[in-house]
């Protein structure tokens, strides 16, 4: 058993390997449906996916283990798209439009490449999922806006604002410091790891707020 703010952590990067990662090719197949899954390559192919109400692994390799020269989104991919489809037209009750989200988790717009919260500045961003715990409270540091008047954090949107500007008026008078890890997300999750640069975000399909309201437990 993990804590289900860990699991839905997780569900939130697979989804991701759906919609910008390796199987980005399986988005295609499925309208309203949400998905989440994760590829793998080594002398064979596989791929897990799951719905919020059904999981299927495909694996495809030789029994000699001879390469198999082909990825795991090339090799299982295609048969887990197959036959999902079939399952969820068969029964489309074993789909489901969404993850069920549990308390404590909250939604920000990270900049990838410092795990801190996105500016204006910043070249790249991306909404995650994380449990309250791990949550970014600093802006990000590697983007500053470079005027030397008093840094503004897009204001009203942002709940933790007075915290972030404390904190980024500390920092410019400082070395540039890595923030706490504890509090930084990874910004090298398996989703972003394998994004390639320059990947758009897709802003219409996810919630703009730099942070959202922290769930009630
Ligand atoms: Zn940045």
């Amino acid at each position: 058993m993990i804590d289900s703010t860990t699991a839905y952590m997780i569900t939130d990067m697979l989804s991701d390997v759906i919609k910008r990662g390796t199987a980005r090719r399986a988005q295609a197949s499925f309208s309203k449906v949400a998905i989440a899954g994760k590829t793998g390559t080594s002398r064979d192919g596989w791929f897990v996916g799951y719905t919020p109400n059904l999981v299927c692994a495909v694996w495809v390799g030789l029994d000699d283990n001879e390469q198999l020269g082909m990825t795991g989104a090339e090799a299982a991919l295609p048969a887990w798209v197959d036959f999902m489809q079939d399952a969820l037209a068969i029964r489309p009750s074993l789909g489901g439009a969404s993850f069920p989200k549990p308390g404590g988790i909250l939604t920000v717009r990270v900049d990838p490449e410092s795990g801190a919260l996105a500016g204006p500045e910043c070249p790249s961003s991306q909404v995650v999922s994380v449990a309250y715990r791990f949550a970014p409270a600093v802006a990000c540091y590697m983007h500053m806006p470079s005027t030397d008047s008093e840094i503004s954090i897009s204001d009203s949107e942002m709940d933790v604002s007075s915290d972030a500007n404390a904190l980024n008026t500390e920092m410019e008078s400082e070395e540039m410091s890595q923030p706490d890890q504890m509090n930084a997300p990874t910004p090298e999750s398996p989703a972003a790891a394998e994004d390639t640069p320059g990947d758009p975000v897709e802003p219409q399909s996810k919630p703009t707020r730099r942070t959202t309201r922290i769930d009630s437990r």
